[in-house]
């Protein structure tokens, strides 16, 4: 791999409408990253393993629960300084910046907003720390997309609950102390329970023979009459809005993330292009070269654009479930045809490990897809706009 040199594209000057904090965790990240991260990250990657040996330093970073307060152990930021986080752990790896969001968006946040203040204090500080991991199970092998669906259930048993069912494609499932799991009640209603590793029937199988997201860790949750303490349901919050509400904050992360991704295949390409000579002139000459770079500079200041208004309005708890859908669809395409170009324009080199261009965009079709497929947080900007469901 090659050392990373990476810099950062602010075309705008958007830098001016961070303050002290916001660029402070942002640089620290990316110094973070730098070191700890880019080292090692094809090696992980083709390896298709998790480096386990950085959680502690993510959590460190405030990476995990960046906006939990910190009477929880989480690090108390605004949404903005959380998206940079993200953003700068994913312009490392999308597989890294997954198990980050996971832990914050998907496990602490229902725990924080949907939990009670005995659990919120038994799991958050444990969680923020790294010293548990957690994953959040809503994805069946039947209900994706339409996860209403879901056949995940529980049953009252007077001290207890019974849980039977199954969800697939979990991130972070295989070493995950803790899963955040969506059933249905006898009556259908969909409520969260707290599962945790070593309850007798509860397995976590990794699912293998990935070509995305290699670098992070991806399983099935098998519950087998699995007896969950009753304190283990999250009281505050039920119905499919409940996890709903995670995804919107998962989402509003990837959004930035996607940023992440998007600038570091154009950095490479830049770098490259000034470079490589072909017809004796660096590549960076020609037209052809320079109108990708072009449109990747132009496409990015946008999605930095929309996503700091974004982050604006999230701080002030104004941000729909429908704008954050736009921004993840947008920013992730974006990433996606960068990723593509940028690769093309290293011409063979693209699709060697020493570059990161094409672990990139690999990782971003999964990317596009969970969370929400492109063509699902379509259908949600059609939705908001036309008042028509077109789902069904
Ligand atoms: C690496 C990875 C990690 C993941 N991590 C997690 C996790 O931690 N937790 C979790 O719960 N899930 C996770 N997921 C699952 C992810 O959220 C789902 O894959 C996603 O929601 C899509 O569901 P699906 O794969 O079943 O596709 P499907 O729902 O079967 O969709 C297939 C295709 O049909 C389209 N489609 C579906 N319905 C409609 C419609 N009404 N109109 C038009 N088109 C439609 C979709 O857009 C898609 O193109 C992960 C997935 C991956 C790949």
């Amino acid at each position: 791999m090659k050392p990373d040199i990476f810099e950062a594209p602010d075309y705008y000057n958007l830098d001016e409408l961070l303050n002290e904090e916001h660029k402070l965790v942002r640089n620290s990240t990316r110094s973070w990253v730098k070191r700890e991260v880019s080292p090692i990250i094809n090696e992980y990657a083709q390896k298709a393993e998790f480096p386990k040996q950085i959680i502690k330093g993510l959590a460190n970073i405030g990476a995990f629960g960046a906006y939990i307060p910190q009477e929880y152990g989480g690090a108390g930021l605004d949404q903005i300084s959380y998206g940079l986080i993200m953003q700068e752990i994913e312009r490392g790896d999308s597989g890294i910046r997954s198990t980050a969001s996971v832990q914050s968006s998907l496990v602490m946040y229902p725990i924080w907003k949907y939990g009670n203040e005995a659990q919120r204090k038994k799991y958050l500080p444990k969680l923020a720390s790294g010293e548990w991991m957690g994953c959040f199970g809503l994805t069946e092998p039947d209900y994706g997309s339409n996860p209403s669906g879901m056949v995940t259930n529980f049953k009252d048993k007077g001290d207890h609950y019974l849980l039977n069912g199954a969800k697939m494609w979990i991130s972070n499932a295989p070493f995950a102390q803790v899963a955040v799991v969506w059933a249905k009640n006898e009556t259908g209603r969909v409520h969260g329970l707290i599962v945790e590793r070593g309850m007798v029937g509860f397995s976590t199988p990794e699912t293998h023979n990935k070509w995305s997201l290699r670098a992070s860790a991806t399983g099935e949750l098998i519950f087998e009459n699995v007896k969950v303490p009753k304190d283990n349901l999250l009281p505050n919050k039920s119905g499919l809005g409940a996890p709903l509400g995670c995804l919107d904050s998962a989402r509003y992360g990837i959004a930035w993330g996607a940023i992440g991704a998007a600038m570091d295949c154009y950095d490479t390409a830049l770098r490259y292009s000034k470079e490589r000579i072909q017809f004796g002139k660096p590549i960076g000459k020609f037209q052809l070269q320079q109108k990708k770079l072009a449109e990747m500079i132009t496409e990015i200041t946008k999605a930095q654009l929309l996503t700091w208004r974004l982050g604006v309005l999230r701080n002030q708890d104004k941000a729909t479930s429908a704008q954050i859908s736009m921004a993840k669809r947008n920013n992730v395409d974006m990433a996606l045809n960068i990723a593509r170009e940028a690769r093309q324009m290293l011409g063979a080199m693209g699709i060697s490990g020493e570059y990161s261009i094409m672990r990139h965009m690999m990782n971003l079709e999964s990317v596009i897809t969970y969370e929400g497929t492109h063509d699902i947080h379509l259908l949600i900007t059609g939705l908001d706009i036309t008042g028509y469901n077109a789902f069904k």
